[in-house]
């Protein structure tokens, strides 16, 4: 057996990682144990954004989330705030009613979302991993209050966390949709994010172009998703970027919608609770689920 903790986290993307954090700063010992830092969450820039897709839905719990996450990425990482949504003609007065208590400017084509932003992943997550006790290694089984490791080693908790994504889920019998998504690097740079189908922010040109899966799978990236991307580019700035490299990654979406009350990510398991399946809005929700966690584990 490897040691004992009173709550055992599986995995390191974002959600893991965050609420690891927050627990640890909230008086529990942690451990967290992990194949890799992080797999969905290092997309070259992440955008926290309540106001979702092109039909502007403000996202459940939206401003209480992007408030909470306002409170603790800037401590880990630098993050960029405004995101500028354009609208189409005529949508403005439905967009309007659905900003909710957002901070937000009308400005030329749309509306600037003034305290939603940008940060990136990748330094965020080592500076999250570096203030915790992390075991690199991989979960075969769930077994509470054991986790079994590769090898056959085992460590203990008296709660388990799921925060495995997409590619453990399989391990508590969680399925979903698997969504690859590609982020092209640009030479090109944008200090303020625009979202309109695609998004650029920073470095970054991303959006989703292909068909869920029911597993995850990270597909090469293909000429229609590239020559997409570019498109929705041209058509929010006039130009198409150049672009330096590629990044794939899967979202994953669990199958528990609206059967759930309240956010769905968040959830009682055996031995624990798991914190999985956000989709899109990792980097949005794991702030606010942490803190949601902390009070479930008392
Ligand atoms: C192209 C793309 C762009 C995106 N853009 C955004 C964005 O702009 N804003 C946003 O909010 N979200 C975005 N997302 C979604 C976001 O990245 C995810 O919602 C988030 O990363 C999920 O985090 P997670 O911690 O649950 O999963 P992951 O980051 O996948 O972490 C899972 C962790 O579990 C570990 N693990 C899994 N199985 C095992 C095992 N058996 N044993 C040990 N360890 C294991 C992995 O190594 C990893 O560390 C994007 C995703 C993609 C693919």
């Amino acid at each position: 057996m490897v040691g004992e903790a009173e709550v055992v986290v599986l995995g390191a993307g974002v959600v893991g990682l965050t609420a690891a954090w927050l627990l640890r700063e909230r008086g529990f010992r942690v451990r967290v144990v992990t194949e890799a830092l992080g797999e969905a969450s290092r997309p070259p820039v992440a955008l926290v954004n309540p106001l979702r897709g092109r039909r502007f839905t403000l996202a459940p719990e939206g401003e209480r989330a992007l408030e909470t996450a306002l409170r603790f990425y800037p401590r880990f990482a630098p993050v960029h705030p405004g995101v500028f949504r354009p609208v189409p003609e005529g949508g403005r007065a439905k967009v309007a009613g659905r900003l909710g208590g957002l901070r937000h400017r009308w400005e030329g084509g749309g509306v600037l979302l003034e305290e939603a932003f940008w940060l990136e992943p990748r330094p965020l997550l080592e500076r999250l991993a570096a203030g915790l006790p992390l075991l690199r290694a991989r979960a075969v089984a769930w077994e509470p209050p054991y986790l079994v490791l590769e090898g056959g080693r085992r460590v203990r908790g008296a709660a388990l966390v799921y925060a495995g994504g997409g590619r453990g889920a399989h391990l508590l019998g969680l399925w979903g949709q698997h969504t690859p998504g590609l982020v092209l690097t640009l030479l090109d740079y944008f200090s303020r994010a625009i979202s309109y189908r695609v998004y650029l922010a920073g470095v970054a040109l991303g959006g989703s172009y292909l068909p869920h899966e029911e597993r995850p799978h990270l597909p090469p990236p293909t000429e229609g998703e590239v020559e997409w991307l570019l498109a929705g580019a041209e058509a929010l700035v006039g130009y198409r970027p150049r672009v330096a490299s590629a990044w794939r990654g899967v979202r994953f979406r669990l199958d528990r919608g609206g059967r759930a009350q309240g956010l769905p990510y968040l959830f009682p398991v055996e031995g624990g609770y798991a914190l999985t399946g956000l989709g899109s809005t990792g980097f949005l929700y794991a702030p606010l689920l942490a803190e949601r966690l902390a009070e479930a584990l008392g």
